[in-house]
């Protein structure tokens, strides 16, 4: 048997160990933490259960796709239960918003602050639906881009789609609200992009949301983390946690393995689920790479990192919902103090996940447990959160007290733990404590992306969110996808010997 090395174990390195030991391949997590799920990692504490990264689950025929992979049902391992509205939107003149994929409820919605933008609402999702197709119908989303000849097929169908356009570019064609204009254009937020520099490529999310949902998974999405576990162990796959890889071994410029805890474990094809920057500047010595030194690394740009709250409360608000999101006054300005200025406002944007609205379990009887986030530069800033993490916290709450009506809340608080740039670059090995990896911009995408497979070492490839096609739960699954074709491309033939056997084992004596 094959044997593939995967380090970490974040949504894209789960997916694709169940994808290569599907196929036959004999594959081995290697995680630095204790537990699987990268930034879906989960805390419980006193009675509350949070979510610590990723709450939002979109797309859920790309995730029935990895439980396919295997030969399994993601309805025998998970329940689904899906959200209306998808968010409430509070703005900062007090006026709000129910996000949702109806399209005459949000025509309604959008109509408290335009008609005019309400009436375009049809003509908006008429001209998005192409990009969708491209990247999820026709699969761009999932084929790695490695070679001038596949980019340069697909650029004249993004510039005939207007894909290149800045999403927030993007939607103001269709809507002039600064309110309507805000909810179709902040969601490369989500993914670590600035809506003002995205390419509109990225707009197909809120597509993709109307067409297949907003979905909770029951448990929360750690749920959906242990599912994929308990999939790759039944199909004999390995998982070591608390196994730090601190080297990819390369010899005559092809990966031989890994070193984890001082041990070296040989592998056939080693993938690096972990930060690409952190891996290529830390875990493969400088005279194998060639096109990723440290200086070409230094030059990517980073995406955004977040500050995290996470805060039980022995008493329940229902002006949340189960995604809230509350803006400050600023859009634009705001983004580039985050993204180009990297300084900490004195304003702020909150999202909130409150999982205990529609999940019981999550919280103790008639108590609430959300978590709080907030945008923030990454650790290239300067800022020390050493001192700052206190006192924004305190600004944090002071705001939700005297500003949103939660007049009690600190009163109320039974839990509250941080999570702060420092802790993404400490406990996630995440270059410059990133949230989001390698920012969504054009010239980081699709070719000019980290690729899939090593542009500097053979058998090496990579998955998650820092290569193609980028960030978002659904976004590293399809790079699971792509990067799977890359795997067995390299080793057809060794997958092809597997399948020919399976159809013999088949076949009637
Ligand atoms: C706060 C937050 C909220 C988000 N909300 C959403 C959402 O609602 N919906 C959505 O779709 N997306 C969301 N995202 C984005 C989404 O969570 C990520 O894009 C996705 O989970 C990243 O998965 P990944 O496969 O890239 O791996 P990661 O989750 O980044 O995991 C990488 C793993 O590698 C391990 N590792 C690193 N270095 C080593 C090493 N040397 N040895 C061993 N192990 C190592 C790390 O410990 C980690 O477990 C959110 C992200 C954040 C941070």
């Amino acid at each position: 048997m094959k044997k593939v090395a995967i380090i970490g174990s974040g949504f894209g390195g789960l997916a694709e160990a169940i994808r290569l030991q599907s196929r036959g391949f004999d594959v081995t997590i290697f995680e630095k933490r204790e537990k699987v799920g990268g930034r879906a990692y989960q805390l419980v504490k006193n009675g509350y259960t949070f979510d610590m990264g990723p709450s939002l689950v979109t797309a859920p025929f790309i995730i029935e796709r990895v439980f396919e992979a295997a030969g399994k049902r993601l309805e025998d391992y998970i329940e689904l239960q899906s959200l209306d509205p998808f968010y409430r939107i509070y703005f900062h003149d007090k006026s709000c918003m129910d996000y949702s994929g109806d399209a005459e409820k949000m025509k309604k919605e959008m109509a408290k602050f335009n008609p005019a933008d309400a009436a375009n609402y049809d003509k908006f999702f008429e001209d998005v639906r192409p990009i969708y197709d491209a990247v999820i119908t026709d699969g761009l989303g999932s084929t790695p881009f490695l070679t001038w000849k596949s980019f340069l097929s697909f650029v004249p169908r993004a510039l005939s789609l207007g894909g290149l356009t800045p999403v927030y570019a993007f939607a103001s064609k269709y809507f002039k609200d600064e309110r309507n204009r805000f909810a179709f254009s902040f969601h490369p937020l989500f993914i670590g992009g600035s809506p003002f520099r995205a390419p509109s490529i990225y707009i197909m999310i809120p597509y993709l949301e109307k067409a297949a949902g907003v979905w909770y998974a029951k448990g929360g999405m750690y749920s959906l983390v242990k599912a994929f576990e308990q999939v790759f162990l039944e199909i004999g796959g390995s998982v070591h946690t608390n196994a730090e890889v601190s080297e990819i071994v390369v010899e005559h410029g092809r990966a031989k393995g890994v070193v984890a805890n001082g041990e070296f474990h040989a592998a056939d094809a080693v993938i690096s689920n972990g930060d690409v920057a952190f891996t290529y500047k830390n875990l493969i010595k400088p005279q194998h790479r060639k096109k990723w030194t440290d200086s070409s690394v230094d030059k990517l740009h980073i995406t955004m990192s977040c500050f995290l709250l996470y805060i039980g409360t022995k008493k329940q608000y229902p002006q949340l919902k189960h995604h809230t999101l509350i803006l400050s006054r600023r859009y634009k300005e705001l983004v580039r103090d985050i993204f180009e200025r990297k300084i900490l406002a004195d304003d702020f944007s909150i999202y909130l996940h409150v999982p205990s609205r529609s999940d019981a379990s999550m919280a103790p009887h008639g108590c609430e447990s959300m978590y709080l986030l907030v945008p923030v530069p990454h650790l290239g800033s300067g800022i020390d959160w050493h001192t700052q993490a206190g006192p924004f916290k305190e600004r944090i709450l002071n705001f939700l007290e005297s500003e949103f009506g939660m007049t009690d809340l600190r009163a109320n608080i039974e839990v509250l733990e941080m999570f702060t740039p420092l802790d993404f670059e400490s406990q996630l090995n995440s270059h410059l404590g990133n949230a989001f990896a390698i920012e969504p911009r054009l010239s980081q995408s699709a070719l000019f992306r980290p690729h899939n497979r090593s542009e500097d070492i053979e058998r090496l490839y990579f998955v998650g969110a820092g290569t193609h096609p980028g960030g978002g739960v659904p976004g590293v699954l399809l790079s699971a996808e792509a990067t799977e074709k890359c795997v067995v491309e390299d080793l057809g033939e060794f997958v092809a010997r597997r399948e020919a056997a399976h159809i013999r084992e088949l076949e009637p004596a």
